[in-house]
């Protein structure tokens, strides 16, 4: 079984050197939920269990015996325990620390790929089992619960989860402890602190996401934001040996994170979503030692002086000796409630073949005015049977290609609406009706319309680098020969010319969405956070 395998004598052999040997007698605690990055045992002879704490009733997990070993990502990942693991009988073990397992997988290729196999399977069997140290009690139509399920989803962290709406014990427990409508989602974090209606970065505090995060040493790289370009700059950082902080404002992924399934990724013919792509890189990234700061934003930079210091939303400081801006493009969302309830079930930031296939034979709505969203129409509407286009002004010659509006013009089956926008979503579970309003004619028009596709274009959050890096007219940050064309904050100080990926301020990079110019998409991101390390490399070295 790839989650619980049995390693061989050669195998036990290889891991000795790294490891120390412990005997436990029968009942022995090895380590509880919220200790600080337990150990990996190796059973020699005897049996360990694993045991889920939930609501103060023990659960057993699994149980593992001779050749057999505890543990999962978070091992990796240097977090807390989630689990109790004790001695089912007397017996002898291998203690493997986080840092000698991160050395042993860095060393043995063969048990690299059995632990990290075993680490993954194991990860996906606890978040579909819903065994974990966190309750969530909240609601269907809070958009805090939705919120909150899925930094942990995305972070990839096993929790369970209880509907009030549906679960009437939920709602009694709420009851019982005078917890009101307005606490909710209310959650329960290692069977011990009751947090009310709390942000991503209150849970994560509460689970020591980010614990034994060093603050106080200069970082050779920090990289911000853990998108497909952060991920991609932090795996090949660390595994050529640079010491790599990534710093994300909400739970890795980026905007791949919500994509259902990715089928232009090159080596992947048959797609992934972005959730199974980032949940890889992330561990593929700490298992060379990268490590990954959740819930936790970059607000301002100083700029003046090296080492560069970043500052966080909480007010602590990061020194760095290079920075990776990895930033990314947020979608412009119009501003409807449950617009991020149908994400991918009625509401699509993209037009490809994929979505298309969707919604074939049935009308669809575009919202924008742009080439992009011209260009869904137009490609949409050889599928669809029908297409609505919204456009919030009275015309589309300002924002759009002529060829494109002619083409929309000439088709029959494309119905624009000038000043018209989208006011309401209706549906359970996927989206069934939707109202937009005719500002015009002041109507309000309603149509069982199942499939949304926002065109609205893509803002980078540059803000917080004002007077530190060049950014152009929409914020995107300018790199390497195209700052000639632009006026820096700061002037180039040094006699060589910016790297290709180096904006106006010497040793920080920009890679993905969020650099003036990139193709915005998953493989370019990649390609980009994965050449980048090499001109760090150049800057570090002091060329
Ligand atoms: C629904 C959807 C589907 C898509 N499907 C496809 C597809 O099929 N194929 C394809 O090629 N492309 C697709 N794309 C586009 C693709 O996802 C992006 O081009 C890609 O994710 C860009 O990667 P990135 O790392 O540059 O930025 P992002 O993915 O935007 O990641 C940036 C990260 O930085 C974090 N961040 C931002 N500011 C800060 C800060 N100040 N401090 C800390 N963290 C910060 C954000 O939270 C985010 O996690 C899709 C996009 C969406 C939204």
């Amino acid at each position: 079984m790839a989650y619980a395998p049995v390693l061989t004598d050669d195998q036990i052999d290889r891991i000795r050197a790294f490891a120390k040997p412990r005997s436990v007698v029968a009942d022995e605690i090895l380590y509880n939920p919220d200790d600080d990055t337990p150990p990996v045992y190796l059973v020699l002879t005897g049996r360990i269990r694993i045991i889920a704490i939930v609501g103060g009733e023990e659960q057993l997990v699994t149980t593992y015996g001779p050749g057999q070993f505890s543990g999962e990502l978070l091992m990796i990942a240097g977090r807390r325990s989630i689990y109790r693991c004790q001695a089912a009988e007397p017996g002898e073990l291998l203690q493997l620390n986080a840092k000698d397992l991160r050395t042993l997988i860095g060393k043995d290729a063969e048990l690299s790929d059995i632990f990290m196999n075993a680490f993954l399977a194991r990860r996906l069997s606890l978040k579909d089992a819903g065994h974990g140290n966190v309750v969530i009690l909240g609601s269907r139509y809070s958009a805090n619960t939705l919120a909150l399920r899925e930094f942990l989803t995305r972070d990839g962290h096993p929790f369970k989860y209880l509907d009030l709406d549906a679960d009437p014990l939920a709602q009694n427990l709420l009851d019982q402890f005078r917890i009101g409508l307005e606490d909710v989602p209310v959650v329960i974090c290692n069977n011990a602190q009751i947090l009310r209606n709390p942000s991503p970065r209150e849970v994560a505090e509460c689970l020591g996401f980010n614990r034994n995060i060093d603050d106080s040493q200069v970082r050779d790289i920090v990289v911000v934001g853990a998108g497909p370009a952060g991920l991609a700059a932090s795996v090949y950082a660390a595994s050529e040996g640079l010491d790599v902080l990534v710093i994300e404002k909400g739970a890795p992924g980026g905007q791949a994170g919500s994509s259902s399934k990715i089928e232009n990724y090159l080596g992947f013919p048959t797609g992934l979503s972005g959730h199974d792509l980032a949940a890889r890189a992330i561990a593929q990234s700490e298992k060379f030692g990268a490590q990954i700061m959740v819930a936790r934003k970059v607000v301002k930079m100083n700029c003046n002086q090296r080492p560069y210091r970043l500052w966080l939303d909480d007010g602590q400081e990061i020194a760095a000796r290079s920075i990776v801006l990895a930033t990314g493009a947020q979608y412009n969302k119009p501003a409807i409630p449950k617009l991020d309830a149908f994400n991918g079930r009625g509401i699509y930031y993209n037009a490809t073949f994929m979505e298309a296939q969707t919604c074939s034979g049935e009308p669809v709505v575009v919202i924008g005015g742009g080439n992009s969203a011209g260009q869904a129409v137009v490609f949409l509407s050889q599928n669809s049977s029908e297409v609505h286009m919204l456009v919030r002004s009275a015309s589309l010659a300002e924002t759009m290609s002529r060829y494109l509006i002619q083409r929309i013009e000439a088709n029959p089956h494309i119905h624009l609406h000038y000043e018209s926008e989208l006011t309401d979503l209706v549906g359970a579970g996927h989206l069934e009706r939707i109202s937009w309003l005719d500002r015009a004619s002041g109507k309000t028009i309603v149509q069982p319309i199942r499939h949304v596709f926002v065109m609205t274009g893509a803002s980078p959050e540059t803000p917080w680098l004002k007077g530190c890096a060049a950014v152009d007219g929409k914020g995107f940050i300018v790199t390497g020969p195209e700052l000639a064309s632009v006026k820096a904050p700061i002037p180039w100080p040094l006699s060589r010319q910016p790297y290709m990926l180096e904006t106006s301020l010497p040793g920080v990079f920009v890679v993905g969405d969020a650099r003036s110019g990139n193709v915005k998409r998953v493989a370019s991101a990649v390609g980009e956070g994965s050449i980048v390390v090499h001109m760090v490399h150049q800057v570090l070295a002091g060329a």
